[in-house]
């Protein structure tokens, strides 16, 4: 059994063995939403193993910045390709610039965007402009990610119990917590 943590301001943010999270709930750095239906009999009490917790204010100091990766690019983009909207599983993502590199385009979040491979294909070295193509959305570096991944990605059905905390976040693809 897994954890979902949520940051203080309820973003999925990474899951978590439930053993941690109990930790986490006696040092009372985190709010349990959501328990499981197992129980722990301890001498004096019985508590619910948590499903889903929230971090407090002032448990995360800072906001840590979201690393650039190929798997974070296409997590913030929701595995949906930027040009034709279709969502792909990531084994058929490219990540595309948008300035090309021959052009001098960086190799930053605000320059990548998620492709599926007949877009990335169909721009080649030009600019969406050139190429005729629209952005659905402007390149940006995220402030936070949904799901940290220290995780696979797969085709796993989220647990009901985190999926309205998750909506939003993860759509055709999310993320595997086992594997
Ligand atoms: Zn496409």
């Amino acid at each position: 059994m897994q954890t979902l943590m949520l940051t203080p301001w309820m973003a999925p943010h990474k899951i978590i063995s439930w053993q941690r999270a109990v930790v986490l709930q006696f040092l009372d750095k985190v709010d349990v939403l959501e328990t499981w239906d197992e129980e722990l009999r301890g001498p004096s009490a019985v508590l619910k193993v948590p499903a889903v917790v929230r971090l407090h204010r002032g448990s995360v100091t800072t906001k840590p910045s979201v690393r650039f990766s190929r798997v974070n690019v296409f997590t913030r983009d929701k595995f949906r390709c930027q040009y034709c909207g279709i969502y792909e599983q990531p084994k058929r993502l490219n990540y595309d610039h948008v300035v090309p590199r021959v052009r001098g385009g960086k190799t930053c979040w605000g320059n990548i965007v998620t492709s599926c491979y007949p877009c990335n294909d169909r721009k080649g070295s030009r600019t969406p402009e050139e190429a005729g193509m629209k952005l659905l959305r402007k390149p940006f570096k995220p402030e936070t990610l949904p799901v940290v991944p220290p995780i696979r990605l797969g085709e796993v059905a989220l647990p009901d119990v985190w999926q309205p905390y998750c909506a939003g976040y993860v759509r055709a693809h999310v993320i595997s917590a086992s594997a």
